[in-house]
């Protein structure tokens, strides 16, 4: 049909009324889904700041307050259970369906290790970065008086969580093994239901491989049966993003409406050391990955993803947004099944290069704040603690503290500073941990792309291509 004329029908006074309502409603439908991800999440900044000021410093909030709270809340909660829903049997599916069709030990065992390699690569490129940030900005160097105020605003509220996570990571060094101990689940049932994502991803890795080892009448029924149940679940995970928008909006709302920004203004130079880092790696080092290793447009991928990072920004965990980065990365970016089903799953667990970086740049930050002398061998370990505590981080919001306790352990931090040090982060965690997650996804996907590149696919990004 032609392109629809707007003036003309404005013209006719007929028309008029009843084409404009239409035209936007078409036009709404027709939005890419990015746009209306990002559109809600405007929204909510914008009602959340406003709610968050019209009540500053009142100590009972009005009613309404509450209301929009719950209601948004509720709203945030359905979608995000939804998401979780489907990860344990989109993980379980996908690496099995993924493993059977890599076929053969030869690419199973190249595909893991260019895997293992870019993973080690980003890594370590993150946190170099990160480190490289918190000496040069020094956000710990602060007067004595904002000391004063950093150590006031630690807020009580956040005490009872923080002496459990001590309590579980006070064995240091040996709390990093812990780690990898959960890679090997007594009870598989239990590793779903607790949401260790490590453990699902090894034995399907061993099931995936021992299948594809099966006598061919055996193979092929299991091989039927994995395909049509992991297709089922990719439908209904497209059917649960078709609600991010509303998912986002409910979600990021209540989060501003509480948390407000002007917190900003003690942990400025905190916040802005992490971001810089992060927005480094996310803006310069994965695009020169993209660019010189799988050479393809990093502007193209960032479009191709916007839909997974804005989601996962909003739910800060890369495990929730693990639905969005397959569809992403399989559909809008053209990956193929083989490397998506095989990378992503495990990045979404094992590679986090936003929380390695994060996770460097806070212990640093809290030895330059306390007056910890910390030398360059001490920082060196940090770096490898840093790298090996975000393999087994979950990929669940503020997962990373708990690391961060096992690394101020390690190094020998007082116990004392070590819970005032993860009160005054845990001040402003939310935001820098939606910040760091995009940033987590962001390197899964880069990572997917290099891999499918390597292994000589062409045609990505064809929904930018045909535009
Ligand atoms: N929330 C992060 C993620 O899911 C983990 C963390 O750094 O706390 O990727």
């Amino acid at each position: 049909s032609p392109p629809c004329d707007f003036r003309s029908h404005c013209r006719e006074p007929r028309l008029a009324h009843i084409t404009l309502p239409r035209l936007i409603s078409i036009d709404m439908k027709n939005l890419a889904l990015h746009w209306k991800i990002l559109i809600a999440l405007v929204l909510a900044f914008a009602l959340g700041i406003t709610a968050n000021s019209l009540t500053e410093g009142i100590e009972s909030k009005p009613a309404w307050f509450d209301n929009l709270e719950y209601g948004t809340r509720f709203l945030g909660t359905l979608f995000l259970n939804a998401l979780k829903m489907v990860v344990v049997p989109l993980v379980t599916t996908s690496i099995i369906c993924g493993i059977i069709n890599v076929g053969g030990e030869k690419d199973f065992g190249r595909l893991g290790r260019k895997t293992l390699a870019f993973y080690a690569a980003s890594g370590f490129f993150a946190v170099v970065t990160g480190l490289l940030c918190v000496n040069l900005l020094q956000p710990g160097e602060v007067d004595p008086d904002l000391r004063a105020t950093m150590l006031a605003q630690e807020s009580a509220a956040h005490q009872e969580k923080i002496a459990g996570a001590l309590e579980n990571a006070s064995g240091g060094f040996r709390s990093v093994l812990e780690i990898f101990q959960r890679m090997i689940p007594s009870n598989l049932f239990i590793a779903a239901a607790e949401g260790q994502l490590l453990g699902l991803i090894f034995f399907s890795l061993l099931l995936g491989f021992f299948i594809s080892k099966l006598p061919e009448n055996h193979r092929e029924s299991q091989t039927r049966f994995w395909e049509s149940f992991n297709g089922a679940i990719l439908a209904i995970t497209k059917f649960i993003i078709g609600f991010a928008p509303f998912g986002v909006f409910g979600l990021v709302t209540p989060t501003i409406m509480t948390t407000g920004t002007e917190l900003f203004g003690v942990m400025g130079q905190f916040a802005a050391t992490v971001l810089l880092g992060l927005a480094i790696h996310a803006f310069v080092i994965l695009p020169l990955f993209l660019k010189f290793v799988a050479r393809e447009k990093p502007l193209k991928h960032f479009h191709a993803m916007s839909p997974a990072l804005l989601t996962a920004f909003s739910t800060a965990s890369s495990s929730a947004t693990l639905p969005l980065t397959m569809e992403c990365v399989q559909k809008r970016a053209g990956v193929s099944r083989k490397v998506t089903s095989f990378t992503l799953p495990l990045g979404a667990t094992v590679n986090m290069d936003g929380t390695a970086l994060f996770e460097c740049v806070v212990v640093v930050f809290l030895a330059q704040l306390f007056g910890i002398e910390m030398g360059l061998v001490t920082q060196f370990s940090v770096v490898l603690m840093a790298l090996l505590t975000s393999i087994g981080v979950a990929g669940i919001p503020s997962a990373s503290l708990v690391a961060i306790i096992v690394i101020l352990n390690a190094v020998g931090f007082p116990e004392a500073s070590i819970a005032t040090g993860i009160g005054i982060v845990y001040v402003v965690d939310r935001i820098l941990d939606m910040t760091r997650t995009a940033v987590n996804v962001f390197g899964d996907s880069c990572a997917a792309v290099v891999i499918g590149k390597s292994e000589g696919e062409t045609d990505y990004y064809p929904e930018t291509n045909t535009n």
